[in-house]
């Protein structure tokens, strides 16, 4: 199911992204922000640097890449919409106070979704009133308008009514829709990437390795196995003949050692500087835009 129209909340990397995927997909885009004037230009902004790899890709082919506004009136982007996308930073009392007010404006078969990353659907529904039942996390990737994944979850209150329309929505996005089954905070993609993101900061921090090497451990071995199988089918392969069993047998007890202990390394201004400095090492003088522009067209390839 295609949304006729999709209000975007909050338009910075990841709403952008998302008013891009909804254009593609030949929705009406209605975009929300308490500040206007960098919504217009960095939509505008987003819209050209990714509509070649959405035409590439033959998924604006009947887009209106035109079609799209800024409001400062929540109401007005709100009130006709089939999907109310939130993206607004991720702090617990703003995202209440901005979906409970959202929830006030729309009639109840409007589906609402946050991106949030990390918070429970539950607490951020905490203050709504009007009508809990379709509001539900709907958690994207960067770039949204490339990467399929988007991870679902209902809190209390939401409905398997809510969650089967809005997989019908996403999918209607082009997207790849993944129930969560149970909240959990930073759901599931989240939890395996924070896990990852503390391993590498500690050997970073403990000056193991650069920002630069980390990647290059990433990019060069796991990561291309990871755009097809992911930890568990990967690991079933490592196992040999018995696969996963053998697998087990073999690294499970691995599990008991202290090199398996993970490090959570204090977020020191020494640590910051050092992180920094190394990605501004590997950018090369590269601008956002310019790194933006390359991994899309990576992304599309293997896409
Ligand atoms: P961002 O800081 O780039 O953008 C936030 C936008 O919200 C800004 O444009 C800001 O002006 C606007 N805003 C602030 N208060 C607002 C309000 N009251 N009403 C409307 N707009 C308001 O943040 P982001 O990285 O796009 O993240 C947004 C959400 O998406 C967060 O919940 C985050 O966890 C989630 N998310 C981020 C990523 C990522 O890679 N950046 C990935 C997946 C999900």
């Amino acid at each position: 199911t295609v949304p006729r129209r999709v209000a975007i909340v909050g338009t910075g990397v990841i709403g952008c992204g998302w008013a891009v995927r909804a254009l593609a997909a030949g929705a009406e885009v209605v975009a929300y922000d308490t500040d206007i004037e960098t919504a217009r230009r960095r939509l505008a902004d987003t819209i050209d640097i990714a509509w070649p790899s959405m035409e590439k890709r033959g998924l604006a082919a009947r887009a209106d890449r035109q079609n799209w506004r800024v409001t400062d009136d929540l109401d007005d982007a709100v009130a006709h919409a089939d999907l109310v996308q939130e993206n607004v930073p991720e702090q617990l009392e703003l995202k209440q106070e901005v979906l409970s007010n959202i929830d006030g404006a729309t009639p109840p078969d409007t589906l609402i979704g946050s991106s949030t990353s990390g918070i429970k659907p539950t607490d951020l529904a905490a203050g709504c009133g009007h009508a809990p039942e379709r509001i539900f996390v709907a958690h994207p990737f960067n770039p949204v308008y490339l990467l399929p994944l988007v991870e679902l979850v209902g809190g209390d209150a939401t409905t398997p009514e809510t969650l089967d329309a809005a997989q019908a929505v996403y999918r209607g996005l082009g997207m790849r829709p993944l129930v969560v089954r149970r909240e959990i905070e930073g759901h599931i993609a989240d939890r395996l990437m924070e896990a990852l993101w503390r391993e590498a900061l500690h050997l970073v921090n403990d000056g193991v390795a650069t920002t630069e090497e980390i990647d290059a451990a990433v990019v060069y071995g796991a990561g291309l196995r990871w755009s097809l199988m992911g930890t568990f089918l990967t690991f079933h392969l490592a196992g040999g003949e018995q696969g996963m069993r053998h697998m087990l047998e073999q690294f499970g007890p691995a599990l008991k050692l202290p090199w398996t202990k993970l490090e959570a390394p204090e977020l020191t201004n020494t640590l910051i500087e050092r992180v920094v400095a190394g990605c501004e090492h590997q950018a090369a003088g590269r601008s956002i835009a310019e790194l933006e522009h390359r991994r899309d067209a990576f992304l599309t390839d293997l896409l």
